[in-house]
C-alpha cells in the first residue's frame, strides 16, 4: 500500500523510516525543530542485525565505506588488569561478519545522500510540532522519530511514560590518537569506554555520577590504565558532549495507535530510549524504522491498522527487552561494590 505520511524528527530512525516509506512509495514528509539535520556525535556501534536492516533500506554499501570492524575488546579493571573478553568474536563467528562502528555524521550523511537520491521527500527543518494531535488530520499515518521527549508520544500515548534520570551522565569524545587497548574499564560507580572509529582516532566514552564536570570527569581517572588519563588530560572539553543518562520509564504497553482519530507509530527513542551501556540506541532505531515500513508495505491501504500492530509485534517486545538488558547492565557497571562487577564480568559469553 501507499499514502501520506509525516514522520516528526530528523535522527537516525525518522530518516530511516522516511527512506522505507518513500521507497515502498509513500509520499513522506519530515519536520525537524533544528534548523538544520544535526551531523554531530561520536561513534554508533551497528551489529549484523542492524546492518541487515541498512542493506534492505539501501544505504548498507555506503555506510560500509565509512565503518570500521569491531572485533576484539576486553573488559579491564582500572589498572588494566583483564576480567573478560567481550563476546565480539562469538557474535562475528555467529554472524559471519563482524560489528561495525560508525560516526554518528557519518550515519547521519549516508542516511541524508539516500533520501536526497530517492527525491520527492520534503524535509521541512525549523519546524518544532507542538500540536502532533493535529497531525493525523493531514496524513494517513504519523510516525513519532522526535527522541525521548517525544511529543508524539505524550499526544497520543499521554504522559504514563516518560524520560527518567538513572543518576549518572555520559561524558564523550573522539581522541586524536589511536589506543592499542579497547573495550570498557569497569571502576567503583564508575567506567571508561574506547572504541576504534577511524585510522588514528579513538572514541571514547565515560559514565560518572551526575554533576561531574569536565576537571572532576579528569580527576576521576586519574591513576587508570593506559591511554585513559591521557586522553583526558590532552583532550579539549570544549569539544567534549555531555549527556543526562536517561531512559523511557516504565515501558510502554504499546508503539502503535490505529484507531478513528489516526494512525500513529513511535520509533527509536520516542519508543524505547535506553541507557547506552549495549550501544543499542541506534541499532534498534534502524530495526524499529525497517520493521515498519516493511509491515505498511505489504499491507493494503484499508489494513494500516493491522499492519501497524505486526509493526508493534515484531519490535515493542524486542526493543524493549533490549533496554532492560541495558539499564541492568548500568546498574552493574556503575555499582561501587566491586565484587558485583567482576563476577558480572566474568560471566559473560566472551
Ligand atoms: C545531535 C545528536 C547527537 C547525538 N550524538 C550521539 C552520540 O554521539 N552517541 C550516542 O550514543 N548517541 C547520540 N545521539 C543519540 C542517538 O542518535 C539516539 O539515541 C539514537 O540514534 C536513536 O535516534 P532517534 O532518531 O530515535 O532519536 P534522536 O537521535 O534523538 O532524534 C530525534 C530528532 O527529533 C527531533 N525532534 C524532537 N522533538 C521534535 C519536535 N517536537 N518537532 C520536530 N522535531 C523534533 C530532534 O531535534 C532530533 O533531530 C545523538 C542525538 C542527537 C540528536
Amino acid at each position: 500500500m501507499t499514502g501520506t505520511a509525516v514522520v516528526v524528527g530528523a535522527g537516525v530512525g525518522g530518516l530511516a523510516t522516511a527512506i522505507g516509506l518513500r521507497r515502498a512509495g509513500w509520499r513522506v514528509t519530515v519536520r525537524e525543530r533544528r534548523t538544520e539535520v544535526e551531523c554531530y556525535g561520536t561513534a554508533f556501534a551497528l551489529h549484523p542485525g542492524a546492518q541487515d536492516a541498512l542493506e534492505r533500506l539501501g544505504v548498507g554499501e555506503a555506510v560500509r565505506a565509512r565503518a570500521v570492524p569491531y572485533r576484539s575488546a576486553q573488559v579491564r579493571t582500572p589498572g588494566g588488569r583483564v576480567l573478560a573478553q567481550l563476546p565480539l568474536e562469538r557474535l562475528e563467528r555467529k554472524a559471519g561478519r563482524p560489528e561495525l562502528l560508525i560516526s554518528r555524521p557519518y550515519l547521519i550523511d549516508a542516511l541524508l545522500a539516500r533520501l536526497d537520491a530517492l527525491g520527492e521527500v520534503t524535509v521541512r527543518l525549523g519546524e518544532n510540532v507542538t500540536d502532533p494531535a493535529a497531525l493525523a488530520d493531514g496524513y494517513d499515518l504519523v510516525v513519532g522519530a522526535d527522541g525521548i521527549n517525544s511529543a508524539v508520544r505524550e499526544a497520543w500515548f499521554g504522559s504514563g511514560s516518560g524520560p527518567r534520570k538513572v543518576g549518572s551522565v555520559a561524558w564523550i569524545g573522539i581522541a586524536d590518537l589511536d589506543s592499542a587497548v579497547h573495550g570498557e574499564t569497569w571502576g567503583r560507580g564508575r567506567f571508561f569506554g574506547l572504541t576504534p572509529i577511524e585510522a588514528g582516532r579513538t572514541n571514547w566514552y565515560a559514565a560518572v555520577p551526575e554533576g561531574t564536570d569536565a576537571a572532576g570527569l579528569r580527576a576521576l581517572f586519574e591513576g587508570w590504565h593506559d591511554p585513559i588519563p591521557r586522553i583526558l588530560e590532552r583532550g579539549d572539553p570544549a569539544t567534549w558532549l555531555r549527556y543526562e543518562m536517561r531512559h523511557l520509564f516504565p515501558a510502554l504497553p504499546t508503539f502503535v495507535h490505529a484507531g478513528q482519530a489516526g494512525k500513529v507509530a513511535l520509533v527509536g527513542d520516542a519508543a524505547h530510549a535506553m541507557t547506552p551501556n549495549l550501544g543499542q540506541g541506534a541499532c534498534t532505531a534502524l530495526l524499529d524504522a525497517e520493521a515498519l515500513t516493511r509491515a505498511v508495505t505489504h499491507h493494503g491501504r484499508l489494513a494500516l491498522p493491522a499492519a501497524l500492530r505486526a509493526y508493534d509485534r515484531e519490535r515493542r517486545r524486542t526493543a524493549q527487552r533490549t533496554a532492560l538488558a541495558s539499564r541492568t547492565l548500568h546498574r552493574i557497571v556503575s555499582t561501587e561494590r566491586t565484587w558485583l562487577r567482576d563476577t558480572a564480568a566474568r560471566l559473560l559469553p566472551g
